[in-house]
């Protein structure tokens, strides 16, 4: 299987799609926000470090990041291939994930864009805080997270169609999850030659 990206606004559903793509093709799967929430919970010296960040909305540093999912990648077996979810985040971290991967003679692989309308967002990210907690679901904090999102992550989304591997998903035109998973799949088991599942 082809490494995928996934790629998306806070609460576009990373997370989820990222779930039901592992269960159904058995890949590997790399949650940088994940990852980071554990260190935190563990109180290790990167919680502390990346805590300051997450509670303001800000990205944890490039180099810091880079260097945190080349750890990851290297401890995950990639003989299915691995999902990346909320990395990269800027060009540089696309730029070096890129490099990472082809030492190590592998690629990019295929970004899937999840495209959800702010409204939408803002109202799942509101009702996830109630449910999950996380700190840094309240509206103050989600509003930083767009326009950060807006200024340094969105830019990325050209980066990726230069490279020719961006297949977008609209939820305006799919409207349920179960649309959006199924025009997902479809387009991965074309990208790969047609996939048993
Ligand atoms: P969702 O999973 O609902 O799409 P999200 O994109 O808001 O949510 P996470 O991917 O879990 O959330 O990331 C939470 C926070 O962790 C980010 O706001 C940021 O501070 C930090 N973070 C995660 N990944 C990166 C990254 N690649 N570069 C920099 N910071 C990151
Ligand atoms: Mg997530």
């Amino acid at each position: 299987m082809k490494n995928i990206i996934i790629f998306g606004a806070p609460g576009s559903g990373k997370g989820t799609y990222s779930e039901e793509i592992k269960n159904r093709y058995g890949m590997g799967h790399i949650s940088t926000g994940d990852v980071l929430r554990a260190e935190i919970k563990n109180g290790t010296e990167l919680g502390k470090i990346a805590q300051g960040y997450i509670d303001n909305g800000q990205l944890i540093p490039d180099q810091l990041m880079i260097d945190i999912l080349a750890l990851q990648y290297d401890s995950h077996p990639t003989g299915k291939g691995v999902i990346f979810d909320g990395f990269p985040r800027t060009i540089a971290q696309a730029e070096a994930l890129k490099r990472m991967l082809a030492e190590r003679g592998h690629d990019l692989g295929m970004m899937i864009e999840l495209i959800v309308g702010e409204d939408v967002l803002m109202e799942r990210l509101l009702r996830r805080a109630q449910i999950e907690g996380r700190a840094d679901d309240n509206e103050e904090t989600i509003r930083k997270r767009f326009a950060v999102y807006h200024s340094q992550t969105e830019p990325l989304s050209k980066w990726f169609a230069a490279e020719g591997i961006r297949h977008t998903f609209d939820w305006g035109v799919c409207k349920t999850k179960e649309g959006m998973l199924e025009a997902i799949f479809q387009e991965i088991e074309k990208e790969n030659g047609g996939v048993e599942s």
